[in-house]
C-alpha cells in the first residue's frame, strides 16, 4: 500500500550556505519559520482523517535538518515518538548537506526513528561544486551516502543537472558516483532560476545558460534510464508544482510542473520507435502497456500519440496487466513484438 507523505518545510533554516541557485523560501512558499510540536501533531492529524488505511511517512524537507541546534532537532522530532510507537507514523525522513553527516549524526536520527536521509548531492565534479558555491567536495557526498548506508538508514541523494560547468557527460557520471557509493534512491532536479539568487544575476548579465525543458527532458532520459538499469529508483523528476514557484518566482531554466512525465514518455516514445520501425507505415496497431503506464506510454497530452500519428503510425493503447510497468508489446494483423524501456534501449 503507497505511503502517504507528511511534509514540513523548514525552508532555510539551520543553512549557514548560500548556494548559487538557492532561494529556499520562494521553492518552499514557506516563511521560513520551523513548526511548532503543536502544528506538527495537528497537521499529522489532519492527513491521516484522509490518509484512509494508507501509511503515513513524515519528511522534513529543505533546510539543512543536521545543522539545526541538536535541541532543535530534538524538538521537531520528539512529538514524532509517540506515533512511532503506536505505528500511527511508519517513518520520518530529514533532507541535509553531505557536510552535515557523519556517523555520530546518523545514529542519533537512527535512534530517532529517521529511516531515510536525503542529501544534496548536486553534483559530483568539483569543480561544478565550487562553481555553485556548494562549500562541500564529492568526496564529503560519497562519504556521507557511505555513512548513512552503513548506520542501517536509507540515502537519497539529490541531484541537478545543468549547474554552471556542468555538462551531459558531467551528470551522467554524478549519477554513476552515488549509485557506485549505494545510494538508495535519487531525485533529479534540473536547475531552475529563481528571482533573487545569485544564479538569476550571472543568468540575466549573460553570463550562464541554463538547460531549457526540451534539453533537459532528454538529459534526464539518461539518467532515468541509467538508474533503471542499475536497479535505482527515481523518486522524482523536476521542482514540484506546489513548491511555490511560478511566472514570478521562476526566471529561466527547467520548469514544468509535469517533468517526470515528460521524462518517461520519451523512454517509451524510443521503444515505441524501435518497435514500430518494422511495421508497415499507415497499418493500425494496438500498444499494450502496463495499467499504470498508460498515460506515460500515450505522452504528456497525448503528445507520442500525435508524433507517431505524424509519422505514418495509426496506433491505439491499451492496457494489459500482464505486463511489466518497463515492458510494451506492438500488435498489428501480422505480428507482435514485445520491448522493454530498460533492456532494449541504448544511449551511451
Ligand atoms: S545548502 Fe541547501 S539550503 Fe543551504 S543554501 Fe545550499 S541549497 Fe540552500
Amino acid at each position: 500500500m503507497k505511503m502517504v507523505t507528511v511534509p514540513f518545510f523548514i525552508s532555510h533554516q539551520g543553512c549557514p550556505h548560500t548556494c548559487v541557485f538557492c532561494d529556499q523560501r520562494a521553492i518552499s512558499g514557506s516563511s521560513g519559520d520551523l513548526p511548532t510540536q503543536y502544528d506538527i501533531i495537528a497537521k499529522i492529524d489532519a492527513w491521516r482523517q484522509n490518509a484512509g488505511k494508507r501509511p503515513l511517512h513524515v519528511a522534513f524537507f529543505g533546510g539543512t535538518f543536521t545543522a539545526l541546534p541538536v535541541p532543535v532537532q530534538n524538538k521537531l522530532l520528539e512529538p514524532l515518538q509517540p506515533l512511532l510507537e503506536s505505528g500511527e507514523i511508519r517513518s520520518i525522513r530529514i533532507s541535509t548537506r553531505p557536510d552535515g553527516i557523519d556517523s555520530t549524526v546518523v545514529r542519533r536520527l537512527g535512534i530517532l526513528g529517521v529511516t531515510t536521509i536525503e542529501i544534496g548531492v548536486q553534483s559530483m565534479d568539483d569543480g561544478v561544486l565550487e562553481g555553485s558555491g556548494r562549500g562541500h567536495t564529492a568526496a564529503d557526498s560519497e562519504a556521507a551516502i557511505r555513512c548513512i548506508r552503513s548506520g542501517g538508514l536509507s540515502a537519497g541523494a539529490q541531484l541537478m543537472p545543468g549547474l554552471p560547468g556542468d555538462t551531459a557527460a558531467g551528470s551522467l557520471d554524478s549519477l554513476e558516483q552515488v549509485v557506485a557509493a549505494g545510494a538508495s534512491f535519487v531525485r533529479i532536479y534540473p536547475v531552475v532560476v529563481l528571482r533573487g539568487t545569485e544564479l538569476a544575476r550571472r543568468f540575466l548579465a549573460g553570463e550562464y545558460q541554463p538547460p531549457g525543458v526540451e534539453e533537459a527532458v532528454q538529459l534526464c532520459k539518461v539518467l532515468l534510464h541509467r538508474s533503471l538499469q542499475a536497479g535505482i529508483e527515481v523518486v522524482r523528476i523536476g521542482l514540484q508544482a506546489d513548491e511555490g514557484l511560478n511566472g514570478d518566482t521562476v526566471v529561466a531554466g527547467c520548469w514544468h510542473p509535469a517533468l517526470g512525465q515528460l521524462t518517461r514518455s520519451e523512454l517509451y516514445f524510443d521503444l515505441l520507435c524501435k518497435l514500430l520501425a518494422d511495421f508497415t507505415h499507415g497499418q493500425p496497431s494496438v500498444v499494450r502497456c502496463h495499467p499504470s503506464r498508460v498515460s506515460d506510454v500515450a505522452g504528456h497530452g497525448k503528445m507520442n500519440l500525435k508524433r507517431l500519428k505524424n509519422n505514418m503510425h495509426q496506433t491505439m493503447i491499451r492496457s494489459d496487466r500482464n505486463l511489466l510497468p518497463e515492458e510494451i508489446v506492438v500488435d498489428n494483423f501480422t505480428c507482435s513484438i514485445k520491448g522493454n524501456i530498460v533492456t532494449d534501449l541504448k544511449y551511451r
